[in-house]
């Protein structure tokens, strides 16, 4: 393939965490009966009036605020027409020309290189519902198709980014890191598995060098961070043989198969004109007020960004500190723990380490365990208190995660209690020495690496008992005596 260049925009939808819908009062929680979060005016039907849910507002400014945008004084909502049983009115309320925020900025960390993301605008809009196509595999083979509005109307930001994205692991950074930021200012839950954040990712090619933008191919409705890497993978592969055999893209809208794992056309790509964009007669101009941006301002949480500065001042490495930050529920354990006085460093290493390696392996969330920071920091004592080795407490972890018992109790109930009694571990050592003669004269020799093996012994003795930081420093001494 020739020398190319990726380009890619993407236009991310986040579902609100609002009670109610945009424009009625029926629920606008996941799931549900379907249909049974609708009403007249979530079905469109005549005569059925919207009514704005402030709350919306307020989220949509929020989340501008924390993407760096500048947020609109006034702001309005338009119609955009197409036909499609999702859509019951004929067309859906969006914002099309007074977005709520524009001109906003993300960054993020990849290889170690500060990378900047230009957000071209944030708007607020309405879910449509949910088709089920049903009596055969797939949506081409069904015989029939089911509709459940209780998605219809629930709120959504349409974050739009401008064509800054060059790979397809920027892309993936790019999305969790804006995932971490509505997580964070708890606007959305950013389940892409329930759908409630999906994306939309817009791929061309452009000779290197060139600054003029190719044509760009859509591809719709991305769930995973792992189907938006394989999708991006699919089109610039794509896109590079065609371009190479001087055949010209044309721009279209295209769906991943995830059978197949390759992209199809889906349609060509319509223009804005098709959608016959006009203001929504039914709503009002909102006016957004100097002081309730202020007041949102000052009420916004610690960010992503801020938080992951703040751990790595506090001597944590900038990947602990990573895993931390973007751990909705690791990260709240870490502050609790250092509120109760635990060293961050020690606290950081065991929550990224072992008990995240716990989680993976049993596929857990840390809600589903009995862990909690008053156990993690009384293990953290035990540790550094010399009770316990870190090797016992690495032990004691299972247990703890899957009971309700205390580590001080758990020490206590196995009689783990580390020996660091120089009566008790002579005699030990001395024994372990004697024992192997030919690695104590290895030793003595000058190699210095039977040391470890010699002190897998003493702790075998101990049953792992052994404090190891005071065995071995005896181990050495009773060496350099005997030399
Ligand atoms: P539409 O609303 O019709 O999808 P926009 O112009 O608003 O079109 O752009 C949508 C997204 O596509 C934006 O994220 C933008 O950055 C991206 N984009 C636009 N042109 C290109 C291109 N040539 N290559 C890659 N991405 C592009
Ligand atoms: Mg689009």
């Amino acid at each position: 393939m020739g020398s190319y260049e990726t380009v890619i925009g993407l236009e991310v939808h986040a579902e609100l965490l609002t009670e109610s819908k945009i424009f009625c009062s029926s629920s606008a929680h996941f799931g549900g009966t379907p249909n049974t979060h609708v009403d007249p005016v979530t079905l469109g039907l005549p005569g059925a009036l919207p009514v704005f849910n402030e709350k919306v507002l307020e989220m949509a400014i929020q989340a501008g605020l924390a993407t760096n945008c500048r947020i609109a004084r006034k702001t309005k909502f338009d119609r955009k027409h197409y036909f499609y049983a999702d859509l019951p009115k004929g067309y859906q309320i969006t914002q099309f020309d007074f977005p709520i925020a524009e001109a906003g900025e993300i960054r993020f960390l990849l290889n170690g290189t500060l990378k900047t993301v230009r957000l071209n605008r944030i708007h607020m809009e309405e879910d449509a519902g949910k088709l089920v196509h049903a009596g055969a595999s797939g949506m081409s083979g069904s015989t029939h198709s089911f509709a459940d509005y209780n998605r219809a109307g629930v709120p959504l930001l349409e974050i739009v980014s401008e064509p800054d994205l060059r790979s397809s692991e920027e892309a993936r950074v790019y999305l969790e890191t804006l995932r971490g930021i509505l997580m964070a200012i708890g606007v959305c839950d950013g389940k892409m598995e329930e759908g409630s954040l999906r994306c939309d990712a817009n791929i061309s090619l452009r000779p290197v060098g060139s600054d003029t933008l190719g044509t760009r191919v859509e591809i719709k409705n991305i769930n995973s961070f792992r189907f938006l890497q394989k999708a991006i993978a699919y089109e610039v592969h794509r896109q590079g043989i065609a371009l190479d055999n001087g055949e010209a893209l044309v721009q279209e809208t295209r769906l991943w198969d995830e059978a197949k794992n390759v992209t199809r056309s889906m349609r060509s790509k319509e223009d804005a004109h098709d959608y016959r964009y006009m203001p929504d007669p039914d709503l009002i101009w909102y006016h957004v007020s100097e002081a309730k941006i202020a007041a949102i301002q000052s009420q916004l949480p610690e960010l992503p960004a801020a938080r992951q500065t703040r751990y790595e001042g506090l001597g944590i490495s900038p990947e602990e500190a990573s895993v931390l930050v973007n751990s909705p529920s690791l990260s709240p354990l870490f502050e609790e723990s250092m509120g109760l006085g635990s060293s961050p460093v020690e606290a950081s290493k065991w929550l990224t380490g072992d008990i995240s390696a716990f989680l993976n392996q049993n596929e857990k969330q840390i809600e589903e365990t009995q862990l909690s920071a008053e156990k993690l920091h009384e293990l953290l004592q035990l540790i550094d208190g010399g009770k316990i080795s870190g090797k016992m407490a690495k032990t004691l972890l299972p247990e703890l995660m899957e009971t309700a018992i205390r580590p001080e109790a758990l020490v206590e109930q196995k009689g783990l209690v580390q020996i660091s009694d120089t009566d008790i571990l002579l005699p030990i050592i001395d024994k372990v020495l004697a024992d192997n003669p030919e690695q104590v004269e290895a030793f003595l020799a000058g190699k210095e690496k039977v040391l470890g093996f010699l002190m897998g012994q003493v702790m075998k003795a101990t049953r792992g008992q052994a404090d190891p930081g005071m065995a071995n420093q005896m181990v050495r001494q009773r060496l350099q005596n005997m030399g």
